[in-house]
């Protein structure tokens, strides 16, 4: 597909065709299954001060948390005990866990099943990254966000896209299954940028690929700024479907904190996954990137039962397999 072509659908140029499409091949490629991704957010402490996020350094109005390492393997053992494949270990860029810290959550996590880990720490050193994949850790996820320079330094304050894409360039080299996405309708995203980003998630060759909408945070710089449109994200996560047949695609849970239920219809346009939440209720509110993230106010149970009737209710089937990557497995 070319540039343009993504340009007039990401314009509504043809949404019956585009979305049938999109829900046709992900049943085809994943027979209706979709894979759970249970997330352990267990620092909401940043270094940085992305302009779109809640958790930036510079927002005092957060209530900040860090949980030790028995306390995300807590989380692991109940992803264990809820049938649940994958855990994804997510955090700020926070740098007070050392190398070893993640390394200790890792082994511990796989030492008594096969679950499947994956990191989600920002920007580590490529060191750590290597080390962290001799471990035994599966996959990292490290969202581009956007491939437009000037945009990303404006969203990104001291940060580049050139050193980001070093580091996923790493993560492949290390052997890791690599994920990556972008935020649609960030502000001062045109359409001709989006429409860009897409094709260069596709060129990634990527094992996972992650797009959610923008949502303003009050406490942040682009606080005001206006909510990011799900039906862009919607044709946005067909069209990479398309583009990449076998990656794995998330439907996030920032859809929902823009409309209830808006998760779920993402798994009938191009999305195999869904990711609930596993950190614990006495923190999970704390962990808020966006308002409505974790606004589901239920232990991890519900949460993990609340995303699998969700799966059912758009006729698919909930997996409780680890769900590995089909891109790399077939070559
Ligand atoms: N700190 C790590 C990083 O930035 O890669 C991982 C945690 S970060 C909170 C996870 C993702 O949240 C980011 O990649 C970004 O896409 C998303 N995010 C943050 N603020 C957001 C917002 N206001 N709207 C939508 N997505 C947001
Ligand atoms: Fe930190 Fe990640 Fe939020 Fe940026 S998006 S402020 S790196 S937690």
């Amino acid at each position: 597909m070319r540039q343009a072509e993504i340009a007039q659908l990401l314009a509504g140029a043809d949404d019956p065709g585009l979305f049938s499409a999109a829900e046709a091949l992900t049943r085809e490629n994943f027979a209706g299954k979709v894979y759970l991704r249970g997330v352990v957010e267990f620092s909401n402490h940043c270094r940085n001060n992305c302009r779109y996020c809640g958790l930036r350094a510079a927002n005092q109005n957060v209530h900040r948390y860090r949980l030790g390492v028995p306390d995300i393997l807590a989380c692991a053992a109940l992803a264990r005990e809820l049938s649940i494949g994958t855990i994804v270990v997510q955090s700020g860029d926070d740098f007070s866990y050392t190398a070893d810290d993640i390394a200790q959550v890792i082994v511990g996590a796989k030492a008594d099943s096969n679950v499947a880990v994956t990191l989600s720490l920002g920007d580590r050193t490529e060191a750590e990254l290597a080390h962290w994949r001799s471990c035994g850790a599966d996959r990292y996820l490290l969202k581009i966000e956007t491939f437009d320079e000037a945009l990303y330094a404006h969203c990104r304050p001291g940060l580049t896209v050139a050193d980001r894409l070093t580091r996923l360039a790493a993560l492949r080299r290390a052997g890791y299954e690599v994920g990556s996405g972008v935020i649609t309708d960030l502000p001062g995203m045109t359409p001709d940028i989006l429409a860009a980003d897409l094709l260069k998630l596709a060129d990634l060759d990527l094992d996972m690929i992650a797009v959610g909408p923008f949502v303003p945070h009050p406490d942040t710089p682009f606080g005001r700024e206006r909510p990011g449109s799900i039906l862009t994200a919607f044709r946005a996560m067909a069209i990479l479907r398309l583009l990449a047949p076998l990656a794995n695609i998330p439907s996030t849970s920032a859809l929902n904190a823009l409309r209830d239920g808006a998760r779920e219809q993402g798994l009938t346009v191009g999305a195999n996954v869904v990711m609930p939440s596993l950190t614990p209720e006495t923190v999970s509110p704390d962990y808020a990137i966006y308002p409505g993230k974790n606004a589901f106010r239920a232990g991890a149970r519900e949460r993990v039962e609340a995303a699998r009737e969700a799966v059912r209710r758009v006729g698919l089937t909930p997996s409780t397999a680890v769900g590995g990557s089909k891109r790399r497995h077939h070559g």
